[in-house]
């Protein structure tokens, strides 16, 4: 019997693997010539552009699931120390990282910092069911009294979930968040690297690629691994109601990096993020840079001119003189970075259409994890809940 796996980012991959590696005989098809999806990497000119700023969660499915199947490139964790900046009204705090450097943070008051230091250690403390049953707005309705502290905790909440949006789980955000104090790791080469560790070790397990090829009808044993309305139209069926939530995103490769750049800043007042990516990984030639500046969109769709004038003012605040040093720019105003917030009902599992010998995978799929680590985590899933039927 052959299973067809429809979709060739990380969820189809993973789940073709994980059928490959039981001994199944796989057939993946992706509709565009490249594989990779969202994970996808522009090489321009020697400069590598994810789509958008990407970064590898250490506690999370995908670093898991590669350093257990031998085929994690390489890359490096960024550390947040000098040049990485809080920015409100204007103007760069050094970046308060945790408790301890709370103590000289320059943008709240000695009360504010008894709440904040209280706050931070709630969000990172990963203890069993805290928030449970509450939106994440309604969790920081109750824990917090202080504007400025409730921004401080919605700027890490942001850069942990990628999700500026209120109805989220706040369990779900707080073990994220926890997850995310083990650090990061930029990708050498970008997100395409994994992407190929991933499709070199399909094909040496005999899967069949087949990029260019749309499928247009469903067969059976199939794992699903497109976007919902997609999947509802291959599969004839009707999902519940999901929320994307989006980004918009300034991605520059620089011939040099201005003298003053920052390496790393978030928005406190403006749902805003800066990361120089090439200060970590090879991205690019000797001499050059690449930054990834974001907009926290929520479930909210972009005013494109609008969101770009505000991304290149914030990286006028970060990197003055950045404008003379582009390379190569490119804006991408509404980026999905899930097909699925996760909400106080969770998201449908792999299961969900309740067709025999049909699953689905992606990142808005399944119990376990967000982004990159719930497209792995329910590619696994839905591989492991196939076979077990058949
Ligand atoms: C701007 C941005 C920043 C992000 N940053 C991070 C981050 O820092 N950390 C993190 O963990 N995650 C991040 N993510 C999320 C991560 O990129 C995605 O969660 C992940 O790549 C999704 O993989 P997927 O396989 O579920 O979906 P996709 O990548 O969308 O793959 C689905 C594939 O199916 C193909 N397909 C669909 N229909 C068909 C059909 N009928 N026939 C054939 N092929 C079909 C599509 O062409 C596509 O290639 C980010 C995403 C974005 C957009």
């Amino acid at each position: 019997m052959t299973h067809t796996v429809i979709g060739g980012g990380l969820a189809g991959l993973t789940a073709a693997l994980e059928l490959a590696r039981s001994g199944a005989k796989v057939r993946l098809i992706e509709q565009h010539h490249e594989l990779g999806g969202r994970a996808m990497t522009t090489v321009k000119d020697g400069f590598s552009l994810n789509l958008g700023p990407h970064a590898l969660y250490l506690n999370g499915a995908t670093h898991r699931t590669l350093t257990e199947w031998g085929i994690l490139p390489s890359g490096t964790r960024p550390i947040l120390k000098a040049g990485s900046y809080m920015v409100t009204g204007g103007v760069k705090h050094p970046m308060v990282r945790d408790v301890a450097s709370l103590a000289t943070c320059g943008f709240l008051s000695v009360l504010e910092k008894i709440e904040a230091g209280r706050m931070l250690t709630k969000l990172t403390g990963g203890a069993v069911g805290i928030g449970a049953g509450l939106t994440i707005a309604q969790w920081l309705d109750r824990e917090v009294s202080s504007v400025a502290v409730r921004r401080f905790a919605e700027t890490l909440i942001r850069v942990s979930t990628y999700c500026d949006a209120s109805e989220q789980s706040a369990e779900a955000a707080l073990q994220q968040i926890h997850m995310a104090t083990g650090g990061v790791m930029y990708l050498d080469g970008g997100w395409q690297s994994m992407v190929r560790s991933l499709a070199d070790y399909a094909r040496s397990l005999s899967v069949t690629i087949e990029t260019g090829t749309q499928a247009k009808a469903m067969e059976p044993n199939t794992i699903l691994t497109g976007i919902p309305p997609e999947v509802e139209q291959l599969s004839g069926k009707k999902l519940p109601k999901l929320t994307p939530i989006r980004l918009a995103a300034l991605d520059l490769a620089l011939d040099r990096l201005p003298e003053d750049a920052a390496i790393f800043g978030l928005g406190l007042d403006e749902p805003l993020y800066y990361s120089l990516h090439s200060r970590w990984a090879k991205l690019g030639p000797d001499g050059g840079a690449v930054v990834h500046v974001g907009k926290y969109m929520g479930s909210r769709v972009s005013d494109a001119a609008a969101e770009r004038a505000q991304l290149e003012h914030f990286a006028d605040l970060l990197m003055p003189g950045w404008r003379k040093h582009v390379h190569y720019a490119r804006f991408l105003p509404e980026m999905h970075v899930t097909h699925a917030v996760m909400g106080l009902d969770g998201r449908p599992d792999v299961d969900a259409l309740g067709i025999p010998g049909v699953r689905i995978a992606g990142d808005w799929v399944g119990p376990e994890g967000m982004l990159a680590d719930a497209a792995v985590a329910s590619g696994r899933r839905a591989a492991q809940s196939i076979q077990r039927e058949a």
